[in-house]
């Protein structure tokens, strides 16, 4: 019994943490990439293999076979895979071993950075590290934009792996004093070509700057950086580049099935709808160019009802929102999600049958990007891309890059156009109008602002036709292209004399743009000609925005070398020097701001001057008054709540001590009528007795039984009908009901209160046709005795 007891305690016995890793470490040089197809039989720390073992992850995919091996090594990668083959976790992997093996710790601080272009990719990667790290004792946190500053900043120190979007790291960089990655020990750029693309570029670089030089650095994409000038940037040391399908013939996933369609941009909205129309038992992304077109189909197309859940992504979208949607779409079975190219990078939504490219994607990467959101690891999906007949050679590039993609036809028989019902709906709600314009204009503004002139021709558009689709009957006026066309109408008129001029004016404008097109560094103002830049404002740019909020380029071309082709004309100096400066918000809050004028504030006078104050506005409360000396601006909702609260029990005070107040005065006009009543009810009887008898109808209130006697004489009714009778009636009745409806109004009324008006009303009615009776009596009686 002892032996046993003794022999379980040295089974027990720990080896010590230091010689494992020692082990593990050991034998990273001697991973055999062709033998190992499992994840254990890899290297790995236990707490990695019981995470990895937990989620079912066994096989490895050829991406992760390939490069974790070398990661573990130590070595920089430029990692390269079909959509959905599995890159997050070649990169997760070695994240979580580098740090075990340097036996992180709490207080070690950040060791790896995991950059990603958007934060639904960002909070895609989290859950993964989340599932496969919880052995770890390792923390880790999601930065990015559009969540609470203030927590991230106290847990910013916290975090030894920080999984974050562009925008909001630098973000921390700059303002956080306890972000401190002098310790960092491994970089990863998710969607690695995104991110070092323009959109991203003057804030990666300011991040690049601020990171220690000697790390380990992965890069990985579907789509590749090669540029010299981008793996310069990242000073990589020796990289190795993993591409797994390189070699094979197709660059997309071969479950993928593609296909596309020719259709005019009058017929995309009809097209749209008898899609959805034809395929509610399937699970459906359908991408557009800008948020407003988003906004708008989804928003419309919800209205008609289609028969299956509609939800839309996009950037504008408050944060909480985007969150919701993103997993109430991972969640469902059948649903259409609408979205801009924030969803169309990385997101693994599960089980997705159909990608519709609504509108041409700018270039072939984005378009492998889109369509991956289906056919994803294993399993099966359709990609559907609508082009207009201007675009149909961007099929020509897909084929180029070995993308298998063959033309379905739409049959036009088949087509229902929503567009009369989009009419209706557009005529009633103006709110959705403007929705509609919105939509219509961003939709002609990104295609004005694309890179590849020879795709993307906003002159080839039918704009009428296509505002019509979108049930617009007037179509909006596109200012920046009215602008353009007045412009060159000018220049038309200008007469050959000045050719001469013109031809430097165009050389020059000619070598600018090729600058341009040849400059290394791509920052925004080079990206524009001249003349681009004097034209074109930053309005103008919000739909090539794309979406992609995290970054502080908010309003700027986000593509490489966008080329306006010298379309675009100069406007002449006179006519800005002429034109008065528009009065803007921002211009009248500083004036309202330099008066020390408090907005939204309304003070009445009396006629003396002297101040009036709405005891009924002012707040009560102590809580509401000690808010309002303190808030500046902004609106604390959990405190306005409370204060709601302790003022309402104020306001139903006032309102009672109101009530009370009417009845006393109902209570002292009813007495004062009663006196009345008494005082003539005494004077009456004389006044009935009189020829000339008053015909005050309503002031006469004898009854039926204290007048004469004049049974004797026939029924009044027959001899003069019921005429007059009846109109008494009428307009007593009337009468009744208007107090009927004042009564109504009067919110929280005893219904004592009720009981006494009906009774006075009645008793009124009475005396009403009492009097019309004894009048009517008394003439017949008189026409009896003349006769
Ligand atoms: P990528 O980044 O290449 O587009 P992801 O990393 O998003 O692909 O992975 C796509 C899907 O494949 C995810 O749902 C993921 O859970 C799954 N997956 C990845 N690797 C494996 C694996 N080794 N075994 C099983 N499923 C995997
Ligand atoms: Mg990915």
């Amino acid at each position: 019994m002892q032996n046993k007891k003794v022999k379980a305690y040295v089974k027990k016995k720990r080896i010590p943490e230091k010689k494992i890793i020692q082990e593990l470490c050991s034998k990273y040089n001697t991973i055999d990439v062709t033998k190992a197809t499992k994840f254990n039989h890899l290297p790995l720390s236990k707490f990695t293999l019981k995470g990895l073992a937990e989620n079912k992850y066994v096989d490895m995919t050829d991406i992760q076979r390939q490069s974790i091996g070398l990661a573990l090594q130590g070595n920089d990668i430029l990692g390269a895979a079909k959509t959905g083959s599995g890159k997050t976790l070649a990169f997760l992997i070695p994240v979580l071993e580098l740090l075990y093996c340097k036996q992180w710790s709490r207080l070690d601080g950040l060791g790896a950075l995991i950059i990603t272009p958007t934060r639904e990719l960002a909070y895609q990667i989290y859950e993964t590290l989340r599932k496969v790290g919880q052995y770890h004792d390792i923390s880790a946190g999601l930065i990015i934009g559009g969540k609470d500053l203030k927590f991230e900043r106290k847990r910013m120190d916290q975090c030894n792996i920080v999984i974050c979007t562009p925008g909001r790291l630098l973000h921390h960089m700059d303002e956080n004093p306890l972000f401190d990655c002098i310790n960092m020990q491994i970089l990863v750029l998710d969607e690695a070509d995104r991110c070092l693309d323009m959109g991203f570029e003057r804030t990666m670089n300011s991040i690049i700057e601020n990171l220690p030089p000697k790390r380990q650095t992965l890069l990985f994409s579907a789509t590749q950086t090669k540029s010299v000038k981008d793996l310069a940037r990242l000073s990589l040391k020796d990289p190795l580049y993993v591409s797994v399908h390189e070699h094979s013939t197709h660059t997309t996933p071969e479950s993928l099935q593609q296909s596309y369609i020719v259709c005019s941009l009058e017929d995309k909205t009809a097209m749209l709808w008898s899609f959805i129309r034809n395929h509610l038992k399937q699970k459906i992304i359908v991408f557009f160019s800008s948020c407003k077109q988003v906004k708008y189909m989804h928003e419309s197309f919800c209205r008609l009802r289609p028969g299956i859940s509609l939800l839309a992504l996009y950037g504008t979208l408050h944060q909480l929102k985007r969150m919701s949607i993103y997993e109430s779409f991972c969640k469902k079975q059948h649903a259409v999600l609408f979205a801009t190219d924030i969803a169309s990078r990385g997101l693994d939504f599960p089980a997705v049958n159909w990608v519709l490219q609504m509108d041409c994607p700018e270039d072939v990467n984005a378009y492998i990007h889109r369509a991956g959101r289906t056919a994803r690891f294993k399993s099966c999906g359709e990609s559907l891309l609508v082009l207009l007949p201007s675009e149909e050679i961007m099929i020509e590039k897909l084929k180029q890059r070995k993308i298998p993609i063959n033309m379905i036809k739409i049959n036009p028989s088949k087509l229902q156009s929503p567009h009369r019902k989009l009419e209706a709906l557009l005529a009633r709600d103006v709110t959705l109008k403007e929705t509609a314009q919105r939509a219509f204009v961003a939709y002609v503004k990104s295609v004005f602002l694309m890179k590849d002139k020879e795709l993307f021709n906003v002159h080839s558009l039918d704009t009428d036709a296509y505002a019509k689709s979108l049930g617009l009957a007037i179509p909006p006026r596109i200012r920046f292209l009215q602008r353009m066309q007045k412009k060159m109408l000018a220049e038309n008129s200008i007469e050959t004399g000045q050719e001469e001029t013109n031809k430097i004016s165009t050389d020059s404008e000619d070598n600018s743009e090729q600058e341009d097109r040849d400059s290394s560094d791509t920052s925004i103002p080079n990206t524009t000609t001249n003349s681009e830049k004097k034209l074109i404002k930053k309005e103008d740019l919000v739909p090539l925005q794309f979406d992609d909020s995290d970054d502080d380029d908010i309003l700027t071309i986000k593509r490489k070398n966008v080329d306006i082709d010298g379309e675009i004309p100069v406007i002449e100096k006179d006519e800005t020097k002429n034109k008065k400066k528009p009065i803007t918000k921002v211009a009248l809050a500083k004036k309202i701001l330099r008066k020390n004028i408090v907005p939204n504030k309304k003070t009445t006078f009396d006629d003396e001057g002297q101040e009036v104050v709405d005891s009924t506005k002012t707040k009560m409360s102590a809580l509401a008054r000690q808010y309002e000396d303190e808030v500046e601006s902004g609106i604390n909702i959990e405190l306005a709540k409370q204060i709601l609260r302790e003022e309402d029990q104020f306001d139903k005070q006032r309102f009672r001590e109101k009530i009370k107040e009417k009845h006393r005065e109902e209570k002292r006009k009813l007495k004062a009528k009663k006196i009345e009543e008494n005082d003539e009810e005494e004077e009456g009887a004389s006044l009935l007795k009189k020829e000339d008898a008053d015909n005050d109808v309503s002031e006469d209130e004898s009854s039926e039984g204290e007048g004469p006697d004049l049974s004797w004489l026939p029924d009044p009714d027959k001899i003069y009908g019921k005429q007059r009778n009846t109109d008494e009636e009428e307009s007593s009745s009337s009468e009744f009901e208007e107090t009927e409806s004042e009564e109504e109004n009067l919110i929280h009324r005893p219904s004592k209160r009720k009981l006494v008006t009906q009774e006075e009303h009645k008793r009124k009615k009475q005396k009403t046709s009492n009097v019309a009776h004894l009048q009517a009596d008394e003439e017949l009686a008189l026409q009896l005795l003349q006769n």
